[in-house]
């Protein structure tokens, strides 16, 4: 046998050492869950960490069940997360990229150019200068109102076209919010739920240090 191995007496597999950790440490929750799997386990025997994360998450899951009755996909995401160890924190903006279509992609760029003061200011230029043109060189536009009538035209469209590409970009910018928001609560809860499982532990150890200081107190006690 391999001395920087283990066999893991729940799932019976060759781990690593480093894998080991000792049952006597684990909170009794946890203790009864890994009986549950096998009866014949003590706490004075080790367990790998892949059997003990797995036991953490049915604890977790069980927690979060009694006090909010069956799990949304969303919390399931977080026992799943602990269980694991994978991280939960996501790039939303990355995300929200990919997920994107060649229309979106577009209305948001299209939105990002006219949503500006610059594109105000080149267009109020543009009337600005072509009526001082025609102020100054009269012969350059013998029929202003005409023409005048075609730009407001061509403005009123240009504002209609504008409307719905603003509320497309609005919408992406609904989605990246939801998607924040949603990765904020999974955050949360899985950090609610560690602090949670941690306070357990430092319970449970501080309380077997209480039984050993007990015992070594009464033991010095009895030989003196
Ligand atoms: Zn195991």
């Amino acid at each position: 046998m391999n001395i920087t191995s283990f066999t893991c007496p729940i799932c019976g597999q060759q781990k690593a050492e480093t894998e080991r950790h000792r049952g006597f440490a684990l909170p009794q929750s946890l203790v009864t869950i890994l009986q549950k799997r096998m009866s014949s386990w003590s706490p004075r025997q080790p367990v790998c960490a892949a059997c003990l994360n797995q036991a953490k998450g049915d604890h977790l899951r069980q927690t979060l069940e009694a006090e909010r009755g069956p799990l949304s996909p969303l919390e399931s995401e977080v026992i799943d997360s602990l269980t694991g160890a994978a991280l939960l924190a996501v790039d939303t903006n990355a995300t929200l990229a990919q997920s994107l279509s060649r229309g979106e992609r577009l209305a948001h760029w299209v939105s990002a150019l006219i949503a500006n003061w610059s594109f105000s200011a080149t267009i109020l230029l543009l009337l600005g200068g072509w009526i001082v043109v025609n102020l100054l060189f009269q012969p350059f536009d013998p029929f202003p109102v005409i023409i005048f009538a075609v730009i407001s035209a061509v403005l009123a469209s240009l504002a209609a076209i504008e409307g719905p590409i603003i509320m497309m970009s609005q919408r992406r910018q609904a989605k990246r919010e939801q998607l924040q928001a949603r990765n904020d609560y999974q955050i949360n809860l899985k950090a609610e739920l560690e602090v949670r499982y941690i306070n357990e532990k430092i319970d449970h150890l501080l309380k077997r240090q209480e039984q050993l200081l007990e015992l070594l107190t009464t033991s010095l006690e009895e030989r003196q």
